[in-house]
């Protein structure tokens, strides 16, 4: 109980510090959230939540104006085919290998894999990682578990699996963030490659902001360098 308001007093005090701090800090840096299918609108409330500004992005043009891109999720057959539909799956492997932060959550995270189990069309093979569709077998292909927090410091992460995928092996060099616990045998759920996040979880179905401050943080990076070159671009130009 006292834990309880306790943790929910924090969170107050965390979202009202960044919803106003954060907001002028952030500035025109724009999270874009692909809205094709899935649960695009979910992610796009908890960027708001952290005080940063979003995007729905259905177009190339759309695209190009973002700092970062959340691949929400829904079904990746759909979300795979509707990116080629929509003359998007090139120009988001373009920006990706420029640096652009991308954080795929479950059918998100299936296609930045570079090696998909059971996917019957091109991801985007961003992250080299193998991953395995509705892998979680029938008994529990949905379940909530609570993560041991690893780097994101505080309690434990309170994550949602809904038909999730399995990570099944990662290359050296991929940053492992989260890991379910023992009885499942510490598996990867998280993971960190250059610029590249994947989560096989639903974090924008929780109150907890941690993994959206920490992808905002890193859009933020992105967007201060990306305007550091284009003064010097300016400058050295005049
Ligand atoms: N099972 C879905 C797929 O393979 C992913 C489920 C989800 O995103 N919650 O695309």
């Amino acid at each position: 109980m006292v834990n309880g308001t306790r943790k929910r007093l924090e969170l107050v005090t965390a979202l009202s510090t960044n919803s106003m701090g954060e907001a002028e800090r952030l500035g025109s840096m724009v999270v874009g959230v692909l809205a094709l299918q899935g649960d695009f609108a979910e992610h796009a409330a908890a960027v708001r939540r952290v005080g940063a500004n979003v995007l729905e992005v259905r177009t190339a043009e759309q695209l190009s104006r973002v700092d970062g891109l959340i691949i929400p999720g829904g079904e990746s057959t759909t979300i795979a085919r509707l990116m080629i539909a929509y003359g998007l799956r090139e120009p988001i492997v373009e920006r990706a290998r420029a640096g652009l932060p991308i954080w795929g959550t479950c059918a998100g995270a299936i296609l930045l894999a570079e090696e998909i189990v059971t996917l019957d069309r091109p991801g985007l093979r961003l992250v080299p990682m193998t991953v395995e569709r509705n892998a979680f077998g029938r008994q529990i292909d949905s379940f909530e578990a609570d993560l041991s927090p690893g780097v994101l410091g505080g309690g434990a992460l309170h994550a949602i699996f809904i038909r999730a995928p399995r990570i099944r092996s990662v290359a050296d060099g991929v940053e492992v963030l989260l890991r379910l616990g023992p009885e499942m045998e510490h598996e990867p759920v998280a993971v960190q490659w250059r610029s590249l996040m994947a989560t096989t979880f639903h974090p924008e179905l929780t109150e907890d902001t941690r993994l959206h401050e920490r992808f905002i943080a890193m859009c933020e990076a992105y967007a201060a360098e990306a305007s550091r070159s284009a003064l010097a671009a300016a400058g050295g130009s005049g």
